[in-house]
């Protein structure tokens, strides 16, 4: 749309391939730095906003070049102020990003691909199937287009959750890649401390993530208390069970400033009881870690419900008077639908 057939996106491009492409137009590799500083840092889409480039530069960038981001297909605002976005990709593949304001920060909820293949039976993302992996430039680019939608100040105080479609560390490097730009003091500026990937637990990869010098925080969605419930909400228990799960988890190297938080989505009557809570606790013996309840978000398409609130406090405070910090995630956006894969199901049904 609008740009030359071989036109490439640079948004996503890494330092080095922005200093690749600068040098391969006949310019010095410093110029490579002032479009990463200009697309990441100052969140521009238009060469003529690249002020300090000569104006036969930017037209020759603006020839074989372009910055693009998905683009806002509908919104739905919630009425406790967050806004849950469809965005479309240049495939027309649809990916949700939410936007979650608080007093002191904002927190977006990102998706890392296009539906998702790991098959947990109460999510609604699941039943898309996986579309396709996101590339750095989508992932990245979810943030800019929520950024610009919501015309968030440069100054504000951002966190990145990767628990949108998908699963992260099944397209660990275009995660990867975003992420360092995301985090980047001369790229998005979100340090790794306020960016979360959240992962079912695929335990080689657990591995991987492990090693790398730039690692966001890691949540895992724990969601159950023994193998056979965990089995049966989320297959993929059953390739990675919970005894080699949480050998990963012990395995897995904390920074000082850091905690590792399991996700546990409450769900009525499966994984809620008391039992579970105990055993909860039991699991994560010895682990620096915190627990995130968060009570189910139901929809037509899934038998699910979540818990009555008084059992998710009960839940609670097992855990908490056994010493293991958990907190109550209420969902936000459930007026619009808001829980992972819901906006995109009702999308698709409603055709809008
Ligand atoms: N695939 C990754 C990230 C996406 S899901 C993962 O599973 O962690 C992010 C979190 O949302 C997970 O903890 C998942 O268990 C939870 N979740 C999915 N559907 C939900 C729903 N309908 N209500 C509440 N939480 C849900």
């Amino acid at each position: 749309m609008g740009s030359e057939p071989h036109s490439r996106n640079l948004v996503g491009q890494s330092l080095g391939e922005l200093e690749e492409a600068v040098i391969s137009l006949g310019e010095p590799r410093y110029r490579g730095r002032q479009i990463y500083r200009g697309i990441y840092g100052r969140r521009l889409r238009d060469f003529d906003a690249f002020t300090e480039l000569s104006h036969e530069l930017r037209r020759s960038l603006a020839a074989r070049f372009h910055m693009r981001v998905p683009q806002v297909a509908r919104e739905f605002r919630s009425r406790d102020g967050s806004v849950r976005y469809l965005l479309r990709l240049e495939d027309d593949h649809s990916i949700e990003t939410v936007y979650m304001p608080e007093a002191d920060r904002t927190t977006l909820c990102l998706s890392s691909q296009a539906g998702c293949a790991v098959d947990c039976r109460f999510c609604f993302t699941a039943l898309l199937g996986l579309q396709r992996n996101l590339t750095a430039g989508e992932i990245i680019g979810q943030v800019l287009a929520v950024a610009t939608a919501q015309d968030i100040p440069r100054t504000r105080r951002l966190n990145l959750v990767f628990m949108g479609m998908g699963e992260p560390l099944l397209n660990l490097p275009p995660v990867l890649a975003a992420i360092k730009i995301l985090s980047d003091p001369e790229g998005l500026r979100v340090p790794l401390r306020r960016i979360t990937l959240s992962t079912v637990g695929i335990t080689p990869r657990l591995e991987l993530l492990a090693g790398e010098r730039q690692r966001p925080k890691l949540a895992v969605s724990l969601n159950a208390s023994t193998d056979e419930q965990r089995s049966a909400l989320m297959p993929i228990n059953r390739k990675y069970p919970l005894r080699e799960l949480l050998a990963a988890c012990r395995a897995y190297p904390l920074r000082t400033w850091e905690r590792l938080t399991f996700e546990y989505v409450l769900l009525e009557g499966s994984n809620d009881s008391d039992a579970d809570a105990r055993r909860v606790v039991k699991l994560l013996s010895g682990l620096r870690a915190k627990v995130n309840l968060i009570p189910y978000n139901a929809g037509p398409e899934l038998p699910y419900r979540a818990p009555p609130f008084e059992r998710v406090a009960a839940f609670q405070k097992i855990l908490t008077s056994k010493g293991l910090p958990a907190f109550i995630r209420i969902s936000r956006g459930q007026d619009v639908r808001a829980a992972c894969g819901q906006l995109s199901l009702a999308g698709a049904s409603s055709n809008a």
